[in-house]
């Protein structure tokens, strides 16, 4: 059946595929599974397809993961065709190529935007399932794939007294479209990851005065972005496959040159010249100076060093430096982040620093902000860069039932539980894009949404060929995934010591557990493909 089949004058319902999500990987899904010659179709909640690069619409919002590799890799033709203009792509950038990789592809006849799924239910006897939306709609499906993004659910603060502030309030999760006008307003920020740190300076050149409302500090590493010329361009294109083979060939999927040596192998000097050399290229490579910066404590904290030497450099108020320069955490234990002038902003006449954790924020006032010690901080507009219910979030908000009725959210109420981060046993053809357990958010994204759906795609095929309808993870083996991905975490520094959306330590309530997979994304492809020769190896097929 093809996907444009029509019933009653409209687009069929009872399809092969059903997609939850149009970022990324749900799109190349889409691909996929049509070239398959399958019936699929997307069904995504935003008004427009791109998944975090449509909602993350803020100043200042940019991939850290360097451009030329932060891209579909299955078409030579796309990666050709398409010019990066930086070295870092700006948000407008890369949602502007998943809007032409759609175009080119013709794949927006396949997407139903505007729609949020409440639920999937797998029927035993048909084996197929069935999804609902909010507006009441339903599809049916062979399989089910969802791709529903790593950090999709904003978090709102439970700030006491948020409904009373009389000013404007805005997510960096969901910036209006047509922007924010900060020109000769009060701004406060709330919030310094990722998000905070890239919003931060572009609010501090347009508003009048910039409050920067801190709880934790974090490790920064400049980006060092710049416009791209046209003999690296060249020189990418030119050497694409080979360059995305190393890329493959690196834990985190990226080529970012990672060093070869432990910190403990080289001298104090060494150790140093090496930092300043990673510092000046910037970006997430610096992490990789060493094999063992967030394994080895006392290369941990070197590095961690380094860094709040940095920081203190950067930043001429001693006191405003102390505050941004963290102490208590090893480096790398929240994601790191990557900045344009973030911790140089705080030179700036404009921009106050509010250390929330000595002085915290008791209430919002009509005015602005009123902390713990009785000074109020009047404001125009408050800006809320606080975060996601990361990795469980949005499979959570379905209602997915699978086998005898069983609901997901009951069987992850201590933490997920998935095989490879791909497969739930009980929710037997329904496929996860990039799910918590696997080394998603650690590696290039775009990859391993490659990776992933290429894998569902030949699983989806070797099944059809073979008559067989049904595939599901055995319990035996996901106990054993959730076991390994757990013992790999146990001997890295990064789950400690600091509230971080890696453990959903950030959300009060949540369990406390490792979600992505650290053992690299090297090490889980040769497994996941060992485990696909064994003849689906800890699969159930039928
Ligand atoms: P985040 O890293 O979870 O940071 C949330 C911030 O909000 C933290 O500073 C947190 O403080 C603060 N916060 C939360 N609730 C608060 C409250 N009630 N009161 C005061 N402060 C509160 O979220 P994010 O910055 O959106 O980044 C999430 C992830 O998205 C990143 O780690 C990254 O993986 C990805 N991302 C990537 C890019 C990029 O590619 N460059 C850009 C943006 C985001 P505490 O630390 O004290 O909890």
């Amino acid at each position: 059946m093809s996907e444009t089949a029509k019933t009653n004058g409209e687009l069929a319902h009872s399809l092969d595929v059903i997609i939850v999500g149009a970022g990324f990987g749900g799109l190349y899904a889409l691909h996929r599974m049509r070239g398959m010659g399958l019936s699929a179709r997307v069904l995504e909640q935003g008004d427009d397809i791109g998944g975090t690069w449509f909602w993350n619409r803020y100043p200042g919002a940019r991939c850290d993961v360097e451009s030329m590799q932060y891209s579909y890799s299955f078409s030579d033709e796309i990666a050709q065709e398409w010019e990066w203009k930086e070295l870092y792509a700006t948000q407008p950038e890369i949602h502007a190529y998943i809007k032409f990789v759609a175009d080119k592809l013709k794949l927006r006849d396949g997407i139903q935007l505007n729609t949020k799924v409440t639920s999937a239910k797998f029927d035993e006897k048909t084996r197929r399932w069935t999804v609902t939306t909010e507006a009441g709609e339903t599809f049916d499906a062979r399989y089910c794939i969802m791709a529903t993004g790593c950090l999709s659910v904003p978090l709102a603060p439970d700030i006491p007294g948020l409904k009373e502030f009389g000013g404007e309030v805005f997510m960096t999760s969901d910036w209006p479209k047509d922007g924010v006008n900060v020109a000769g307003k009060r701004v406060g920020l709330i919030g310094t990851g990722s998000s905070g740190i890239q919003i931060t300076p572009r609010l501090a050149e347009k508003s009048a005065q910039l409050h920067v409302f801190q709880r934790t500090p974090n490790y920064s590493i400049p980006a060092q972005n710049r416009p791209l010329d046209s003999n690296y361009i060249d020189m990418w294109k030119k050497n694409y496959p080979e360059r995305r083979k190393i890329a493959r060939a690196a834990r985190n999927n990226t080529m970012n040159s990672p060093g070869q040596r432990s910190g403990t192998e080289v001298t104090p000097e060494q150790f140093k010249a090496e930092l300043e050399s990673r510092w000046a290229s910037g970006g997430i490579g610096f992490m990789y100076a060493f094999t063992d910066i967030t394994t080895n404590r006392k290369v941990n904290e070197m590095t961690s060093n380094f860094v709040r030497d940095k920081i203190r450099e950067i930043v001429k108020d001693p006191k405003k430096a102390a505050i941004l320069a963290p102490s208590n955490y090893p480096i790398g234990a929240k994601r790191i982040c990557v900045d344009t002038d973030y911790f140089d902003t705080f030179n700036r006449e404009n921009v106050a620093l509010h250390d929330i954790k000595a002085d915290p924020i008791k209430t919002m006032s009509k005015d602005g902000v009123v902390l713990e010690s009785g000074e109020t901080v009047p404001l125009d507009i408050l800006v809320l860069a606080t975060g996601f219910d990361a990795m469980t979030g949005a499979l959570n908000r379905i209602d997915i039932r699978g086998v005898g009725g069983k609901a997901m959210k009951e069987k992850w109420v201590d933490g997920p539980r998935t095989y490879f981060g791909l497969m739930v046993s009980g929710f037997p053809n329904m496929f996860i894009v990039a799910g918590p357990q696997s080394p998603s958010v650690f590696t290039n994204m775009v990859t391993s949404c490659e990776q992933h759906v290429d894998w569902i795609s030949d699983t989806v095929k070797t099944l059809d060929e073979s008559g067989k309808s049904l595939i599901d993870a055995e319990e035996k083996a996901e106990d054993a995934w959730v076991a390994h991905v757990s013992e790999i975490a146990d001997r890295s520094l990064i789950i400690e010591g600091v509230n971080s959306w890696y453990t959903g330590a950030n959300i009060p309530g949540k369990p406390r557990v490792i979600t992505p997979y650290l053992g690299g994304a090297v090490l889980y492809m040769d497994k996941l493909n060992q485990a696909t020769k064994n003849d689906f190896e800890g699969f159930r097929v039928d």
